[in-house]
């Protein structure tokens, strides 16, 4: 179910506010912090920036507060003065259904003394720099007596800037009854050791950023009729440049039917399904990672301990009925750095396992079409497709029980002995009892013959050449 604030026990006029301003879910912080800080528990809190932070503390603070009481009742700690300006800011808007209500900035950089005499008329919410609050209650200006709740925001930073001394010290004037809020992007040493001192047994939230995971993932739907799916398959394939590209489908049948079809066309291709066993599993999956097949077909079944990442290209040539696995589907690809790609194919009706994609990654799918200018028919996009890969796999008969490592299996194909160049040979995975080696293609005949020639470590192995 989804959250919302209505749900929260927030109040009307809180609730009121809210709406009007526009927020029409609680984000997951909120949704998570909102509960526990009305509960009055004490509460250690780390999610992204513009996360929603100010008012996930604020809108309790709110809500406790008794405006006809003109004394300080939430104290918040901020590390710079614009940050002060910022959450003063937010708290005022949230807090405008309290009449009357009173929220001080106190910051350094300003005299202090229209600051003394603000309170003196009495405030109910304080925002402040460490340094100048430490000063208001030294001077007996800032009394804090009455306090219900402290908030420590982007603690860290408070820390890194080298106001931990005076957030100690404020802290021990405070009221032994009350609520202790932290949140920090980070949880250095220094901030668990204030946690441990100041806080009663805190609730801990922890908010992963959904949009951060996926952000290095461009998603895209591409809209195809029934009988256009090969088609803009074939067009996905050749407008979006890759080096290798993992496309999946719900049921093996159509893993099936789509290898023999592009196999047939001349394109490096293999697929990975539940009726291959292990052994053949691996190696269709070594010669998709060492560049020695372009594109894999598979269902999710083989997929889920596909140890493949950092793909150009994923697509969906089905897109899945869970969300979960579109996310693990779209997980191959992507990495920091460099942008992958993952391409849906939908009928275009407003796919509910689309929207479901939507928000399970946080992110808006665009949806692309083909250039209709430019028509391009499924025999010419197939031939455009037609390329060998650049690499082929030779399989070794000996591996790690044979205290086989890489450098061994390089050595024997490159220098005097294996003739070929370091450059003409590619990833080495070793396994237990064999050994995938990648080399360049045009040399691979050769490479196997001259490795039966030869030995590793002084031994010798059966090598052959593995997917022809
Ligand atoms: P943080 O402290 O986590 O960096 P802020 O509290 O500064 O984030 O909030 C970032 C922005 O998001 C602000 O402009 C705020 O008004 C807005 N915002 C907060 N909560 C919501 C919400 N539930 N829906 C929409 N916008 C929100
Ligand atoms: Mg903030």
């Amino acid at each position: 179910m989804e959250a919302s604030f209505q749900k929260l026990a927030l109040s009307d006029s809180l609730t009121r506010v809210v709406t009007e301003l526009g927020y029409t879910t609680p984000t997951p912080i909120q949704a998570a912090a909102i509960p526990a800080l009305l509960d009055g528990q004490d509460l250690v809190g780390q999610s992204k920036t513009g996360s929603g932070k100010t008012a996930a503390f604020g809108l309790p603070i709110l809500q406790r507060i008794e405006v006809e009481r003109r004394v300080v009742q939430a104290l918040i700690l901020c590390p710079t003065r614009e940050l002060v300006t910022q959450v003063a800011r937010e708290v005022r808007k949230l807090g405008r259904g309290h009449g009357g209500l009173s929220v001080i900035e106190l910051v350094g950089g300003q005299p202090a003394r229209p600051q003394r005499e603000a309170l003196g008329r009495g405030v109910h919410i304080a925002v402040g720099t460490p340094g100048r609050l430490l000063d208001h209650i030294r001077r007996k200006a800032l009394d804090l007596s009455a306090l219900k709740t402290v908030v420590l925001d982007e603690a860290d930073r408070m820390l890194d800037m080298g106001f931990g001394e005076e957030v100690g010290n404020i802290l021990r004037v405070l009221p032994e009854q009350r609520q202790t809020v932290l949140f920090s992007a980070t949880f250095p040493a220094t901030i668990e050791e204030i946690t441990k001192s100041y806080q009663r047994d805190p609730v801990r939230v922890t908010i992963e950023d959904p949009v951060e995971e996926f952000s290095d993932i461009r998603q895209l739907e591409l809209v195809a009729d029934r009988r256009d799916k090969l088609q803009r398959l074939c067009w996905a394939l050749s407008n979006f440049p890759h080096e290798s590209a993992l496309v999946f489908c719900n049921f093996k049948a159509t893993v099936a039917e789509l290898t023999g079809t592009l196999r047939e066309a001349g394109l490096s291709v293999d697929r990975l399904d539940g009726d291959l066993d292990q052994f053949h599993r691996d190696q269709v999956l070594a010669r998709f990672r060492n560049q020695s097949v372009r594109i894999l077909i598979a269902t999710d079944v083989a997929g889920r301990g596909l140890d493949v990442k950092g793909l150009d290209l994923v697509i969906n040539y089905e897109l899945p009925s869970q969300p979960e696995i579109y996310v693990h589907r779209i997980g191959r690809t992507g990495r920091a750095g460099s942008q992958g790609v993952a391409i849906s194919l939908t009928s275009g009706t407003g796919d509910a396992r689309l929207l479901a994609a939507e928000q399970v990654t946080g992110q808006k799918i665009e949806t692309i079409v083909m250039d209709e200018d430019r028509p391009q028919g499924q025999g010419a996009l197939l031939r455009s497709l037609a390329r060998e890969p650049r690499m082929e796999t030779i399989l070794i008969s000996g591996g790690r029980k044979d205290k086989v490592r890489p450098g061994d299996v390089l050595g024997a194909l490159t220098g005097e002995a294996g003739g070929l160049r370091g450059s003409d040979v590619g990833k080495i995975e070793v396994h237990e009892r064999i050994v995938y080696v990648a080399v360049a293609r045009k040399y691979a005949s050769e490479a196997v013959g001259r490795l039966n020639r030869g030995r590793i470590k002084s031994k010798k192995f059966r090598a052959t050449l593995v997917g022809r």
